[in-house]
């Protein structure tokens, strides 16, 4: 008597992607319930097997559902927001303060809405994910009714969701908690990375992952700098660091590791790390070739990933797979590494290991879950099909094949997609809803983009310093006379520094929108030694100026922040007009002389070569006392034996 099967597949070309990449055709596949029950030749199947559901394939590959390991799914409400930036620029100038603004349950949700729906039209069925409000995420995850590994994203920062690093902790424990035994999601833990986390984030991370024995989840060496700095700061490269931190104890899987050598392959081989190669990201980044067929080679198990639409810029698995072949290929010189059927297993079965979920999805075989889909190859862009040798069906659909030859798409035995229509996404609501968030995100962007100081503000950490002060400046011929007469009686030295500034002042065609100056101060000892370096970014708004006799009055607002990000970085993010540099070395004195503060500045300005300055401003001041205080001024720069009728030099005076 024949066995009953919920579907029955016939009249396909069954790639069950199997160890013995096993290909049946005619072939049928009988699914029960929520798995695989039988895979073989249609002869034998059909002999055995009945099914309420029958389904002709009509001559389409039958074939496990691509694995999309590394992805930031609610990103493709941002797809295409900001291009061809650096990865610095785009994510601390655009990228998160347009989370910071925007990201909320709501926008993780239509963002997984839209991403899955991009997903199932590429033929995706379970996709590793890495983002905020990842229970939101799961929730329509689940309904869609994808399979996915999820992580909240842990960081040392401020994130949409969490204050700290110990509450995504406390976040990712009870998420883990509402998900362990779900069919279709796995959670998992997700450092986001080595240098945005610390020693102690990293560990209390692994110790998570262990104690509830899910994945561990991060980016590990995606570019050259994040291995510079890790070999400098830590003195040693990225994978040996995060196995100190006990990063590769859980099931872990390392997204990109496009910088490691082959030591660190064979520690991530031996802690069983899987790795997720995402070529197009890679690329569109310029962060590198990964060593692909290296780590292939020595039984690493890679799986390919999109990674977020911001650096894709989209989620489709075929395209990802024909440039991890591509870029296979072209970083060992080698048109023979990668070949398709390897290519494609990284997409499914070995992909599945990678996330160490291998024993429930990746390849077709009794027993595992119903995750498959068809794909029609009798298109132009794919005629014709040579039989000969029998690989060639995987270089059609690695080579040639596009996510819209995917027609149907069944997860945990439930169908998500048939004949190109999406069963469990409104697309066209999605699609809707989408362009109103596109819209709100410009507005506020555009906005932005208008004022610097909205810009500077964006980027974080600026605070506004209203700043009063009455000053005189005046060139000297030789600083050492007002040194010797710093030691006078009549004056006493509060403090004294000695530093050499480096001075980027950047401008805007629009004066009104002031100017950015990025300045980094070098202290230097009395050995002449430089001890420690600051950087500072100022905005300095519109000078209000009174001129007395060679001393100006100034009010002025500005804007502190301290800059984290290269000069590179601010260029590129202001794009200036036009800038200037100031190089000085400076020693600074507050003193008091009659009973009143006073900042002493003795410059050497060296670039532009202007010569020596003392420049004299008070410490206090207000609109009351203002001229008394230019009063007393004029007698400090006397009582120096400075000349005061020496005047200004216009140019310097501006750029202050
Ligand atoms: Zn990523």
């Amino acid at each position: 008597m024949k066995q009953t099967a919920d579907i029955l597949f016939f009249n396909a070309i069954v790639l069950t992607m199997n160890k013995q990449l096993k290909q049946y055709e005619p072939g049928a596949v009988a699914v029960k319930d929520t798995k695989i029950a039988a895979v073989g030749t249609q002869e034998e199947i059909l002999a055995d097997w009945d099914a309420v559901e029958r389904v002709d394939c009509e001559g389409r590959v039958l074939m496990p559902g691509l694995i999309n390991a590394h992805t930031h799914i609610p990103m493709t409400l941002l797809r295409g927001l900001a291009d061809d930036l650096r990865l610095d620029v785009w994510l601390m100038g655009y990228c998160m303060p347009v989370e910071r603004k925007f990201v909320s349950p709501d926008f993780v949700r239509l963002g997984t809405r839209l991403g899955c729906a991009e997903m199932i039209r590429s033929g995706v069925t379970t996709y590793a994910d890495m983002y905020y409000f990842e229970d939101d995420i799961a929730d329509e995850t689940a309904k869609i009714g994808m399979r996915a590994l999820l992580g909240e994203s842990i960081l040392m920062f401020p994130s949409p969701d969490s204050d700290s690093p110990y509450e995504a902790l406390e976040y990712t424990r009870k998420f883990i908690e509402n998900w362990k035994d779900h069919p279709l999601i796995t959670p998992v833990v997700s450092p986001h990375a080595p240098y945005t986390n610390t020693e102690e984030t990293l560990q209390l991370c692994a110790k998570l992952a262990l104690e509830y024995d899910v994945p561990l989840h991060t980016h590990i060496a995606e570019t050259a700098i994040e291995v510079e700095n890790m070999r400098r700061e830590r003195e040693m490269p990225v994978v040996p660091y995060v196995k100190k931190q006990d990063v590769l104890k859980p099931k872990s899987i390392a997204a990109h590791c496009v910088h490691i050598d082959e030591g660190e392959m064979h520690t991530l081989l031996h802690a069983n790390t899987g790795v997720a190669h995402n070529p197009s990201s890679n690329l569109k980044l310029a962060s590198g070739l990964a060593p692909i067929p290296k780590m292939v080679e020595l039984g690493l198990n890679v799986g390919i990933g999109t990674d977020g639409t911001a650096s894709n810029n989209d989620l489709d698995m075929f395209e990802e797979m024909r440039l991890a072949a591509f870029v296979g290929k072209i970083s060992t010189n080698d048109p023979t590494s990668l070949p398709a059927d390897i290519t494609l297993l990284m997409a499914t079965r070995i992909g599945a290991q990678a996330l160490h979920i291998g024993e429930k999805t990746g390849s077709l075989e009794p027993g595992k879950q119903a995750d498959m889909i068809l794909v029609d190859l009798n298109r132009v862009h794919n005629a014709p099909r040579f039989h000969r040798d029998i690989k060639g069906i995987y270089a059609q659909i690695v080579y040639a094949g596009k996510a819209s030859d995917v027609t149907d798409v069944l997860v945990d035995g439930k169908w998500l997609m048939r004949d190109q229509q999406l069963l469990t996404i409104d697309e066209a609501a999605v699609l809707e809803e989408a362009r109103v968030y596109a819209e709100k995100v410009d507005a506020f962007l555009t906005v932005r983009e208008k004022s610097v100081l909205s810009k500077l503000i964006a980027i974080g950490g600026a605070s506004e310093e209203e700043s009063y002060e009455v000053q005189a400046k005046v060139s000297v011929d030789d600083i050492q006379p007002i040194l010797d007469a710093l030691h006078k009686p009549g004056i006493t030295i509060n403090y004294k520094r000695h530093y050499k500034e480096y001075d980027n002042y950047m401008m805007f065609e629009d004066p009104d929108q002031g100017s950015i100056r990025f300045r980094e101060d070098h202290f230097v000892d009395d050995n002449g030694q430089v001890t420690h370096v600051r950087s500072r970014l100022t905005h300095i708004g519109q000078t209000r100026e009174h001129h007395f006799p060679q001393k100006v009055i100034l009010n002025r607002s500005r804007y502190l922040a301290p800059a984290n990000q290269s000069l590179r970085f601010y260029r590129e993010y202001f794009k200036p007009t036009t800038e200037k540099e100031v190089n000085k070395v400076r020693l600074r004195f507050l003193i008091t002389f009659e009973k009143e503060e006073f900042y002493i500045n003795l410059d050497t300005v060296l670039k532009p070569s202007l010569g020596q300055f003392l420049e004299v401003k008070s410490r206090t001041w207000s609109n009351r006392d203002a001229e008394e205080k230019a009063k007393l001024i004029s007698k400090l720069i006397a009582f120096l034996g400075a000349a005061p009728e020496k005047t200004q030099v216009e140019d310097y005076v501006e750029m202050l």
